[in-house]
């Protein structure tokens, strides 16, 4: 609720797509937000920037020499900013006692232990790293239930259903869900000719026709694995089993998802394709906030068109259907493989129609096993990117040339 002190609020990738929308959102809302720590990975003198603005009580990078060279960017500054620095000290920050809200939007499974600090804390925790639920979904939903942090999604699809559902929803079934629609757009290859997806470049991949994000994300929009991790995410969000949920096809990006119910209605949550809507919805939540995104205007807009995905086009979104499907680690090793994958092809050593096929191939020789405790995730994710980096090199003869990419903070 609406509180006289501002609430400290830390943000996680704040260097970001989504870290920037946030920032923008809480520099609307001086009286109800401040800024208590803001990370990063790269970009460190963007990061220091953020540091003049919001003169934050933590700064973190995640390796010594980027830390060295943003206190080196500060010094001589009188700000209240201590710089830290690892894995340790992201979790620090979002569990620290002072903490109110956490934005956790570090991109990749690298967001996930400080997340889950986060979550464990206590916080009210606004959740843009799909992928830390995608991997460790059974854990992280316990962890929740276990804690008296209040998770919601800043996806704008798991936003939306989230809008569309009552509040508190125990099970879709005791609210009188009939199912959930997903939608996505598409992406920007959705009526490019299949033929030509074989040659697409990372700019053209990245290139989305209505939203602008991080190049990761971009990619998982071009083969639709975005879509595919969303519906897992659904799944463990709002305990849906896969038979509960469709993936829509909606090139405008209007229509931000549906829940439909029993006695015939279909409610939609509808408005510009702009993060600012879910982070402010998210931040104030159960109030409502401006969040600097213009009104819907649906004449101007025309019309919205919806169509059923390809999955031939499109193998991303049967291979999440399946490791749903089959549970324990197959989606962490669906993420992992995923995440190998994608880095391949920005770094030009994997073409776009490879990113299912090493996949596939992945998950075909992955055993499925229980997910009991944190270490069981690492190990799925550990063993996953290495199984990915040898499909990558067996099919595509690409060379890593030194240690194939862990997830940095794992
Ligand atoms: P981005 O690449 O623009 O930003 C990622 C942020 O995480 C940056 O601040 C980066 O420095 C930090 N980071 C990257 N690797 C890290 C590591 N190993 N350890 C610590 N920090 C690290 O990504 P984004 O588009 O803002 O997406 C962030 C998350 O939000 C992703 O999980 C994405 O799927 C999700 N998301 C994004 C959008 C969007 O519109 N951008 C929409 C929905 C969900
Ligand atoms: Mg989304």
């Amino acid at each position: 609720m609406y509180s006289s002190t501002p609430q400290p609020v830390c943000v996680l990738g704040s260097t970001g797509s989504i870290g920037v929308s946030t920032l923008d959102v809480l520099d609307r809302h001086p009286d109800r937000y401040s800024v208590f720590a803001l990370t990063a990975r790269e970009r460190v003198e963007e990061l220091a920037q953020q540091c003049r603005k919001y003169a934050p009580r933590y700064a973190v990078v995640l390796e010594e020499e980027k830390a060295f060279q943003l206190q080196r960017s500060l010094s001589g500054e009188r700000l209240p900013t201590e710089v830290l620095w690892g894995v340790d000290a992201l979790c620090k920050v979002a569990s620290d006692d002072r903490v109110a809200v956490v934005m956790a939007a570090i991109v990749g499974a690298a967001g996930l232990k400080p997340t889950l600090a986060a979550v464990r804390a206590g916080k009210k925790v606004l959740l843009a790293n799909k992928e830390s639920l995608v991997m460790a979904g059974p854990l992280f939903m316990a962890a929740l239930a276990e804690s008296d942090a209040q998770l919601l999604p800043i996806d704008s699809e798991h936003n939306a259903i989230f809008q569309c559902l009552p509040y508190p929803c125990d099970t879709l079934d005791k609210a009188g869900v009939e199912r959930i629609l997903l939608t996505g757009s598409g992406g920007p290859f959705r009526t490019k000719p299949l033929s030509a997806l074989g040659a697409v470049t990372p700019d053209e991949a990245c290139a989305h026709p209505n939203w602008s994000m991080g190049r990761k994300i971009s990619v998982d929009s071009a083969t639709m694995m975005n879509k595919g991790l969303e519906f897992i995410e659904a799944c463990y969000l709002f305990h849906a089993s896969p038979v509960d949920i469709q993936v829509v096809v909606h090139p405008q990006s209007i229509v931000h998802s549906m829940v439909q119910y029993r006695d015939g209605s279909l409610l939609a949550q509808m408005g510009n394709p702009d993060m600012r809507t879910p982070i402010a919805h998210a931040l104030a939540f159960p109030e409502r906030i401006d969040s600097g995104v213009a009104a819907l205007d649906l004449i101007s807009q025309g019309r919205l068109d919806f169509e059923a995905p390809d999955e031939s086009r499109f193998p991303c979104l049967r291979l999440a259907r399946e490791a749903m499907e089959a549970g324990g680690s197959a989606p962490t090793v669906l993420n992992a493989a995923n995440e190998v994958a994608v880095e391949a092809f920005l770094g030009g050593k994997l073409p776009f129609t490879g990113i299912a096929r090493v996949i596939e191939k992945v998950m075909k020789s992955s055993e499925v096993v229980e997910l009991t405790d944190l270490d069981a995730v690492e190990q799925a994710d550990r063993i996953a990117r290495e199984r990915a980096c040898d499909v990558l090199e067996e099919l595509y003869g690409a060379h890593w040339g030194q240690p194939c990419p862990q997830s940095r903070s794992m």
